[in-house]
Formats: C-alpha cells, sequence, structure tokens
C-alpha cells in the first residue's frame, strides 16, 4: 500500500502542486485497507491538512461537518475531536470527486498526498467490513435488482402506485429508509424496457466511417437506470448515433456498473460486477466496438475507478480507453467531419446542468459543445452540485442535507426563462426538477438532439 505523504508542518512543503494530478491505485485487496486503526490515523492526517485549508467548505457536507466537529471541540483541533466521531464526515461523502480533481491543491504527486475521496471510499469500505451498513442501504444499491424485479408486469403497477401513495411512502420510509418527501423513478414494464423497445427498432446496416479517436461502431451499456427507468433516453442515443452513421447495438448481459456499491464500500460487489462485465466489453472492444453509456457515473466507473482497483488488468485498461460519453463522442466526429449538423428544428431556452461525475471525467463541456451548434438554442450553464448523488439524495439521513446542497442549482433553473431543465444525470435532472416542484420537464440532452433533429 502506498505509503502516505509528510505531515502538514514539513519544512520546505511547496505550497500547492505544480505538476498534474496522479492517482495512486485503490489498494483493496491488502488487508491494512480495512484496519480502523490505520484508517482513522490516515483521517486523522488528512483532516489536518483540510482544517488549515478549508478551500471545500461549500462542495458538500462533508466538509462543513469536519469543520464544526473542529471548531466546537476542546482544543480547536483535529486532536479534539473524537475518532468515533469521523464517521459523521464519512457519511456526507457521495464520492462525487469535486474535491479532488477541482479544488485540492495537495493531491499526488504533492508530497501530502491528499486524495480526500478515495480515503472516504477507504473509509466506507471499513465501515461495510465491520458490518455497519445496513439492510435498507445494501437492498436501495441493488439496482438490477430491484430493476428487473420491478419490470414484472403488475408489480410494476404496484411499486409505482405505493411510491404515489403518501400512506406506502410512510411504511417505506420506516422499512427502507427512504424519505416520504424524495421523488423516487418510475420503474417499466419488462416490454417497455429499453433492451425491448431498441429490439424492436429496425437495425440501419451501415459502413462504419472511422476517425483517430472514434470507431463509428459503437456498443451502448445500457445502465439499470436506462434499462428500466428511463429507457427514452437509450432510444434517443441509439436513434442520435444511427442518424450519425454510426453502427450501434447494445451490450448483451451487462451488469450494473457497481457505482451504488462503491458508495456504500461493497467492494466485493464492485468486483463482482466487473468479473461479469469486463469480459463483454473487452470482447467487444477487441473486435472493433466503442463502448459508450448515457450516464456519467457509469462511465467513470469504467473510466476511473475500476481501472484504479485493479491497475494491472489489461482488459479493465482496454475498456477504459474505449468507453466514452455520448458528447464526448459526437464532438471527436464534429472535428472530424463526420457530425450530421443538418439539425431541422430549434431547442429555445434550455437550463442545463453539467453533472459533477461527468465534469471530473476532464473531457471538458463537450454537452454545451455540443448543443451550441444547433441554431436558436441558448443555455443557462449550471455547473454545480445538484445534491442528488445516488442513495444520499434520498436517504432520511441525508435527504434534508442534499436539499440544501442543490439549493443555489434549484434556484437558477427556476430563475431561468425556460420550460425544460436537461442535465447529462437523469437522477440529477429529476432531482433539479424536484427540487423546483416540478415547474419544468427534466430531459436528457440526448432527447434534445434528437428533436432538433427532428427524428
Ligand atoms: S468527493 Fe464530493 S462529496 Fe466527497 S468530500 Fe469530496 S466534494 Fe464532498
Ligand atoms: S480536500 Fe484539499 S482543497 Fe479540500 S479542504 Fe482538504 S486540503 Fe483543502
Amino acid at each position: 500500500m502506498k505509503e502516505m505523504g509528510s505531515p502538514p508542518n514539513g519544512e520546505g512543503v511547496r505550497e500547492g502542486g505544480l505538476d498534474a494530478p496522479t492517482r495512486h491505485p485503490i489498494a483493496w485487496r491488502e488487508e491494512v485497507f480495512y484496519d480502523q486503526h490505520s484508517i482513522d490515523e490516515e483521517l486523522k492526517r488528512v483532516f489536518e491538512i483540510c482544517h488549515g485549508c478549508r478551500r471545500c467548505v461549500s462542495l458538500c457536507a462533508a466538509f462543513p461537518t469536519l469543520f464544526d466537529l473542529i471548531d466546537e471541540s476542546s482544543t480547536l483541533e483535529v486532536d479534539g475531536v473524537a475518532p468515533s466521531d469521523y464517521s459523521k464526515v464519512v457519511a456526507h461523502c457521495y464520492l462525487c470527486d469535486l474535491c479532488y480533481q477541482s479544488k485540492c491543491p495537495y493531491v499526488p504527486p504533492h508530497e501530502w498526498n491528499v486524495d480526500f475521496p478515495h480515503l472516504m471510499l477507504r473509509a466506507k469500505a471499513g465501515e461495510f467490513r465491520q458490518g455497519k451498513v445496513g439492510f435498507s442501504r445494501k437492498q436501495l444499491t441493488n439496482t438490477t435488482r430491484i430493476g428487473k424485479l420491478a419490470s414484472i408486469p403488475v408489480i410494476s403497477e404496484a411499486v409505482n402506485g405505493a411510491n404515489r401513495s403518501p400512506t406506502m411512502r410512510k411504511l417505506s420510509s420506516g422499512i427502507l429508509g427512504i424519505h416520504r418527501e424524495a421523488e423516487l423513478p418510475v420503474f417499466h414494464r419488462h416490454a417497455d424496457t429499453a433492451r425491448k423497445r431498441v429490439e424492436n427498432l429496425s437495425r440501419i446496416s451501415v459502413e462504419p466511417k472511422s476517425d483517430s479517436r472514434t470507431r463509428g461502431r459503437v456498443a451502448v451499456f445500457v445502465t439499470c437506470y436506462g434499462n428500466y427507468n428511463t429507457p427514452e433516453i437509450v432510444i434517443d442515443l441509439v436513434k442520435v448515433l444511427r442518424h450519425n452513421g454510426i453502427d450501434v447495438k447494445l451490450v448483451d448481459q451487462e451488469q450494473c456498473c457497481g457505482m451504488p456499491k462503491l458508495e456504500i464500500g461493497d467492494l466485493a460487489s464492485v468486483d463482482v460486477f466487473k468479473q461479469a462485465n469486463i469480459p463483454l466489453l473487452s470482447d467487444l472492444v477487441k473486435t472493433g466496438w466503442d463502448v459508450m453509456a448515457a450516464i456519467p457515473s457509469c462511465v467513470l466507473m469504467f473510466r476511473q475507478e475500476i481501472p484504479l482497483m485493479y491497475p494491472e488488468d489489461a482488459d479493465v485498461q482496454a475498456v477504459k480507453a474505449a468507453i466514452f460519453d455520448p458528447f464526448e463522442y459526437l464532438i471527436y466526429r464534429h472535428r472530424a467531419g463526420l457530425l450530421n449538423t443538418n439539425f431541422r428544428c430549434e431547442l429555445g431556452r434550455i437550463a442545463y446542468h453539467a453533472p459533477c461525475h461527468q465534469r471530473v471525467q476532464n473531457i471538458g463541456p463537450k454537452t454545451k459543445e455540443l448543443l451550441a451548434l444547433i441554431p436558436g438554442t441558448e443555455l443557462e450553464y449550471i455547473e454545480r452540485c445538484s445534491g442528488h448523488d445516488g442513495t444520499y439524495g434520498v436517504r432520511n439521513e441525508t435527504y434534508e442535507a442534499s436539499m440544501k446542497i442543490g439549493r443555489a442549482v434549484f434556484r437558477r433553473a427556476e430563475e431561468f426563462d425556460s420550460a425544460v431543465i436537461a442535465s447529462d444525470c437523469p437522477m440529477a435532472s429529476a432531482r433539479i426538477a424536484h427540487g423546483i416542484a416540478g415547474k419544468k420537464l427534466a430531459l436528457h440532452p440526448i432527447s434534445l438532439v434528437r428533436k432538433a433533429y427532428g427524428i
């Protein structure tokens, strides 16, 4: 396991790193990774650095929780905070990665070696190992299983009906810990899932054109949420890609990307999903397909977290190199002169939110760039956390905090005179629509592009 850096009071330590950030592999297979004493020592070391810095105070509730613990302690320093209280900070981190990617000057290779999100992940993994993650959180993160069950006809109607019923919501708040006011997704019957609906679309035979970055053949990783909750996004993605002369098929037999399990520190389950997905995806890559998913968290999982868990695995690295965000892909095609820019409908005014898990991929604002190509389109560009972030946004313990984090985004979305709020993350756009009492229609930007094409 990587030795941690010098203490923050070391002389000669540079203020802020000048070199490009790097990331150490996640040492999840080493026993010391889960050792509580070792985790607490590392938390204390990093908390001391954060206490002296405080740049991240506005990003999420983890940092204000830490600084309140310090400021209310008898010593006014980290040594005055009981290690048993460190978990209060960990509970408010939903691994958005923004502090690492956008704020922290002390990330590796700086000698202080601060990787706050991955330290939170380690602490979560320690808690999971010790059985501190409850039944409801384990169930809520079984997204494939929930989707399969809830797509059975009759059950889907029952689930959707229960989610709309105040009485049933009171019950699920008690049993599953889902906040009564949190917005919940609609589940589609098996016949209406993305997989079934794409099967019914006619496959267009095209001769794929490649360019320096893309191969013109895309296997869509459907995602649990895309398949069971928002099939229209997958349909729109397939249609837009085919309209651009790209050969498209869906990845067969895929499992959850593992992000929901990562967020609760259940790394054994992440491993199970990795063992199922990587052989499928790497075979596709080896046979000439690029891979794409319309949910940024799932792309981030294959692009960053799984590669850091399996740095020596060539198949994982091959998938990392061949997976794309949809708009990143379309912009590469545009730069190569391969994008159809014959947009027939204007989009008007759109409140557009760039989600954290897309921003931290360091691909630049590609959705904004593409939407700007559509005539008669005016964007309000909102680059701030919506507060949703997986189960954090719906659980009893964190719903209020998550709504507080999203408030600034809700206000900007509401004040901009538009009928639509769009985000590449459908959970984020649903949260924003919820935060403004459903005053705007939540759409994925790929659905807007399909609309602009008039297809
Ligand atoms: S990763 Fe995101 S949620 Fe976690 S501490 Fe950093 S900014 Fe906060
Ligand atoms: S994570 Fe980095 S930037 Fe954020 S408070 Fe800690 S030391 Fe400062």
